[in-house]
């Protein structure tokens, strides 16, 4: 197994990970070196970030379009094969050699550390390890390098996920947050008694438990009011392969710098001061099939500098505030689909979706479509929300299983709750 060095590395040794990187890049991945020949950079002279920053920005197109110039070994050394989610556009194709594997396996099991799991816990992985997802194997592999005991439901399943939990007395669940909202209504239907499970925490991905003053979001209180479990926010993406975790005092997800490198910038390209948002750009590295150099996630985040209670020294990003693109202007007030999500969340109501369009001047127009099932009516959810994000959205009712079948769509690991038809 590879050798890593501790996340606790100093600015100097971190700047050594990136130089290697970069060097790396210059020597084995055809779409940098051509983007380095065209822009006349020579990796030698960059001896500062000012420097490092004078390197172009790589965007999920570049990786769309010339997927293969990304490779930088050969095809046949390549063990996995997985694709990006597709949130925004077409999934694109990524690879791991088996260096790029015992990477993926390190970080995991760091990021487990960081949540407290143990060699003596059970974790229940409740997401799927097929698919073509990059995360439910990593969640696997770490969970093999700490030596903890492992149950693979796989996803959905409220029934199969009780029963294990009730054969194999896991400590630990990974779950997408909002599917635990799913599993405790499953329990309260079923008589099962889930406050005395052997669950005591939940590794969660996918959706954010911390608002922008990095307290409790809304989902995260209305899943603890229910269930008394502590929740891990992690935040990680196939692109970069690596993971950010919330360790026990839940102020943000730390990050892994010998993993990654990362920079948040503002619509200039200028990084941002420390507290506020910016979009995510980063730098895996030690990755050695498709190296990324300064990509730009399209996540809205901020930065955290200060040393956190645990006593990690390395910085946390808070959570994704929102994608970039994403962004929704409605009557002169810009926020993201986050909002009406967390808005939603105070209310209790899960089953609906956001749909964005544009109307015929090009304006954004939002609508909220809930099913038919929701206690609340229309109007009293337009005002609550009207309370919340000062603006009045349009509500349509949808039969619950129409609302389901847009919000689980077959093809996709993930719920979709924002479905975004704007084209412009
Ligand atoms: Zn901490």
């Amino acid at each position: 197994m590879k050798d890593f060095l501790s996340p606790e590395l100093s600015k100097k040794e971190q700047w050594q990970l990136l130089k290697q990187h970069l060097e790396y890049a210059e020597r084995n991945s055809p779409f940098y070196k051509k983007l380095f020949k065209a822009q006349d950079i020579q990796i030698a002279a960059i001896e500062k970030e000012s420097d490092f920053c004078r390197i172009p920005i790589t965007t999920k197109e570049d990786l769309q379009q010339q997927n293969l110039d990304f490779l930088a070994v050969d095809y046949g050394e390549i063990i996995d094969h997985v694709t990006t989610s597709g949130t925004l556009g077409n999934p694109v194709n990524f690879m791991l050699n088996e260096a790029d594997l015992q990477r993926l396996t390190y970080n995991e099991y760091e990021s487990f550390k960081i949540a407290g799991v143990t060699k003596k816990d059970v974790v229940q992985i409740t997401t799927t390890l097929d698919r073509r997802f990059m995360a439910g194997m990593a969640y696997y592999l770490g969970l093999r390098k700490l030596g903890a005991g492992i149950v693979r439901t796989g996803s959905g399943l409220p029934g199969l996920q009780w029963d294990s939990i009730a054969r194999f007395k896991p400590q630990f669940l990974v779950a997408v947050p909002s599917f635990l909202l799913k599993l405790i209504d499953f329990a309260q239907q079923n008589a099962i008694d889930y406050r005395s499970s052997s669950v005591k925490g939940v590794i969660c991905i996918g959706e954010s438990l911390l608002n922008e003053k990095l307290e409790d979001s809304a989902l995260r209180k209305r899943i603890k009011d229910l269930w008394d479990v502590e929740l891990f926010s992690t935040y990680a993406s196939t692109e970069m392969a690596t993971a950010f975790t919330e360790c026990k005092f839940h102020k943000g997800n730390h990050i892994l710098p010998n993993l990654i490198y990362t920079e948040i910038l503002d619509e200039n390209g200028n990084p941002v001061e420390n507290g506020e948002a910016g979009e995510l750009v980063v730098t895996p590295l030690q990755v050695e099939s498709m190296p990324l150099i300064r990509y730009a996630t399209g996540d809205m985040v901020m930065r955290i500098e200060e040393n956190c209670i645990c006593g990690r020294t390395s910085g946390r990003i808070g959570s994704v505030l929102g994608r970039k693109k994403q962004m929704l202007k409605i009557k002169g007030t810009s926020l993201y689909p986050q909002h009406i999500q967390e808005a939603m969340n105070t209310l209790g109501i899960s089953d609906y979706i956001i749909e964005a369009k544009n109307d015929e001047f090009g304006n954004d127009l939002v609508i909220l479509k809930i099913s038919e099932e929701v206690k609340l009516s229309p109007l009293e959810i337009q005002l609550k929300l009207r309370d919340q994000l000062q603006i009045k959205l349009e509500i349509q009712q949808l039969s619950a299983s129409v609302v389901f079948q847009k919000k689980f769509p077959k093809e996709s690991r993930k719920p979709v709750v924002f479905h975004d038809l704007r084209s412009i």
